[in-house]
């Protein structure tokens, strides 16, 4: 069994529930090679604090997965946080009008590095690590015995033989014939789980699509920034927009968001779909003086095109900066982050500044986080990412 040491400073922090295995909290060990093995966390006395499995993933080395020392990582062990994580989701399961959420949340529900999402009647497992992959047989075969299921796809995020790649692969059952269609609070949703690292939807905003549909866009028309599949405008629409203008870099965003809108019946025609970089399209747009009531911001982490560089935790002043040119007065900015680096304080802080800049008043109108799926740790802040804030203009 391998043996990790605490750093003196760091033993309580372990001893309360952190469960990250951050290089810099444990004293000098090489776990380059021992992927997928089990470890024993001692603190600097070397009592046992907590036990868990190596897998390189971001900035850890590994996660912990129990604080008891006589419980065993085994298929008991997986099964007993399955348990828990789908009765916690319950209410999900009878909902008919949403039939895709996380069934488990990596180490929210007790398990870092493994997510599970549910996909009307398909399960979509990921796992971060090629640690936490050398569990895949024992952590798929506990996890289908307790569920009713069409099929299961895996995903495989992690570097794997020194290159990075974003495989997906069909595990068992039946196979979907995709696109399957799931519901959201009554839209429908075109999903593939077998096109590389993105299904179509990003279930973590949920609850700001569904607040998007029932409250701020009937008759108004709707920028969709980074607007991917489209699933933003689809939910606009359906809750009245007038009009939306969904651009993105990506030319299959075209083919796709057509889809989206296609399947709930929506005459796409009328709506506007526009593959540009969001940059260029910000300074058309000006040099046009459109407006917009709602500009919906949503950018990835970090993105690089042709002569822009876009970093959330640096250049979102600049986003919002551009947004507020185009949004009308008394209209809705919806910013978004998934950036785990930037606290929501630093968010808000940077919204202030686009404001201050440009010399226009706002008001934070809503708030949201991670929906009630997608557990979090409250010991690593960080797992708690998202960050929505609906600002209104005035
Ligand atoms: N808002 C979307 C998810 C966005 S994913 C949703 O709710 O579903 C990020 C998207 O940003 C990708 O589709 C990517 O193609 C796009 N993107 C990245 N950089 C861009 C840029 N400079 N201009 C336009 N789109 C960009």
């Amino acid at each position: 069994m391998i043996e990790i040491i605490s750093r003196k400073q760091y033993d309580e922090k372990f001893k309360e529930g952190f469960p990250l295995l951050v290089p810099q909290f444990v004293s000098e060990t090489d776990l380059s090679k021992a992927e997928g093995e089990l470890f024993h966390l001692l603190d600097h006395k070397s009592h046992f604090i907590a036990k868990g499995y190596v897998g390189k993933q971001n900035k850890g080395l590994g996660w912990l997965l129990s604080w008891k020392e006589n419980e065993e990582i085994n298929d008991q062990f997986f099964m007993s946080k399955f348990i828990v994580a789908l009765n916690k989701r319950t209410k999900f399961f009878q909902d008919e009008e949403t039939t895709a959420f996380r069934v488990f949340n990596g180490e929210g529900d007790g398990i870092g590095g493994l997510t599970i999402d549910y996909y009307g009647g398909y399960y979509l497992f990921t796992f971060y690590s090629q640690g936490i992959y050398k569990f895949k047989d024992s952590i798929i075969n506990q996890f289908k015995n307790l569920v009713a299921f069409e099929g299961i796809y895996e995903k495989r995020r992690f570097d794997e033989k020194g290159k990075y790649i974003d495989a997906d692969d069909f595990v068992m059952g039946k196979e979907g014939d995709f696109p399957i269609i799931v519901k959201e609070n009554g839209v429908n949703i075109a999903v593939n789980l077998n096109d590389g690292a993105m299904t179509g939807v990003f279930l973590d905003q949920r609850d700001v699509r569904k607040k998007i549909m029932r409250k701020y866009s009937n008759g108004k028309s709707v920028l969709n920034t980074f607007s991917y599949t489209g699933v933003f405008s689809v939910f606009a629409i359906m809750g009245g927009a007038k009009f939306t203008e969904s651009v993105d870099l990506a030319n299959r965003s075209y083919a796709k968001t057509v889809e989206q809108m296609a399947i709930n019946e929506i005459d796409y025609d009328i709506q506007s779909i526009v593959i540009e970089d969001v940059f260029k399209y910000f300074k058309r747009a000006k040099n046009e003086e459109k407006t917009f009531d709602m500009v919906i911001l949503d950018p990835p982490s970090y993105a690089k095109s042709k002569g822009f560089t876009f970093s959330s935790a640096k250049d979102y002043t600049g986003l919002i900066k551009d947004a507020i040119d185009l949004t009308n007065i008394e209209g809705m900015i919806v910013a978004s982050t998934n950036n785990s680096s930037v606290t929501r304080e630093k968010f808000k802080a940077m919204i202030d500044d686009a404001f201050k800049e440009k010399k226009a008043n706002y008001k934070i109108i809503e708030e949201f986080g991670l929906p009630k799926d997608f557990a979090v740790n409250d010991k690593l802040k960080e797992s708690d990412y998202l960050k929505v804030v609906f600002i209104k203009k005035s």
